[in-house]
């Protein structure tokens, strides 16, 4: 690895980034099918690094809170790993669907069964399989993300989750399906309050870089201690690098060339195994969903520096 992955090379790096990315055109748009998201002041950026060592690198707006929207289901699946194992992967598969994250096209064919536990319907599975668990799984997810962060603080921006369960009739068409195949147990209403709640959990770049630290470390979360097998935490990776950017997940493997997992309200959340994580947001999406200034700052940082799973 090149010396640009020093500590102060690393700071430098990001601050330069995110000068560069402030000079981008505007292109995308908001996630608008969400209308508290559509709300969002589109022009802003951050970006932090997380190392395995403890140090955080930040540039720009590194510590404000953002939606994390589908982020959040990295969690909800570790936290559904540590409580049901292996018995999960019978009611969700591991394979990219190719299709948008809200597709309900393959469930069909495939009887009920989501392709993995990143598009929609996989992470509405993730929801039920902790609505048996917990009376609250949304608390649950929160308070997960507390004990990896080693302190409470984040919190649900309750404005989110009420917009998106206002308008929540894809994922309520997505629920019902699969529980007429008999994979999902829960009520509708109640699995949809749980996962749009999920969803609106707030972070900054700064806080997700660190929560998904473990992942970096062979599923062992530094100060903390144990989250996931490391062969678990080597799964979830493959997961991130096979389906985290849904149907972009081949071109973010070929620009970037490392597990990322994104969402809607513009975060994308990057792991460098046995080294770091690394997290940019910006809101504007392209068509699959994923912020393209996020995804140009990752691009831009696995260029410089050289990292990648493939080297
Ligand atoms: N809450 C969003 C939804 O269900 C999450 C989508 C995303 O971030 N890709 O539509």
């Amino acid at each position: 690895m090149g010396p640009s992955t020093h500590a102060a090379d690393i700071t430098d790096l990001l601050q330069r980034i995110a000068l560069d990315i402030a000079a981008l055109p505007d292109e995308g748009a908001v996630a608008e099918y969400i209308p508290a998201l559509a709300r969002v002041a589109p022009r802003q950026f951050g970006i932090a690094v997380a190392t395995v060592d403890g140090a955080v690198h930040r540039a720009g707006d590194a510590d404000r809170a953002f939606s994390i929207q589908s982020i959040s289901k990295l969690f909800a699946l570790a936290l559904a790993l540590q409580r049901e194992g292996e018995a999960l992967w019978q009611r969700v598969g591991r394979e990219p669907s190719g299709t948008p994250f809200n597709s309900l096209v393959l469930l069909e064919r495939e009887r009920g069964i989501p392709r993995n536990p990143f598009v929609n319907a996989g992470a509405l599975v993730i929801t039920d399989v902790l609505c048996r668990r917990y009376l609250q799984p949304e608390r649950a997810v929160l308070e997960f993300i507390h004990r990896l962060l080693g302190r409470v603080g984040v919190g649900i921006d309750a404005d989110v989750a009420r917009s998106e369960r206002q308008h929540s009739d894809r994922n309520a068409a997505i629920a019902h399906f699969m529980r007429s195949f008999g994979n999902l147990g829960s009520e509708v209403s109640a699995l949809l309050d749980a996962y749009c709640a999920q969803c609106a959990i707030a972070m900054s770049c700064a806080e997700l870089a660190q929560a998904a630290l473990f992942l970096a470390a062979d599923g062992e979360q530094p100060s903390h201690g144990r989250v996931l097998a490391a062969a678990d935490a080597r799964r979830l990776n493959a997961l991130m690098l096979t389906c985290g950017a849904y149907d972009a997940a081949g071109d973010f493997a070929f620009r970037i060339g490392l597990p990322t997992k994104t969402g809607v309200g513009g975060g994308i959340l990057a792991v460098v195994p046995g080294r770091m994580t690394l997290c940019a947001w910006s809101p504007r999406l392209d068509a699959t969903g994923n912020s393209i200034a996020a995804a140009a700052a990752i691009e831009r940082f696995t260029a410089e520096t050289g990292v990648s799973i493939f080297r």
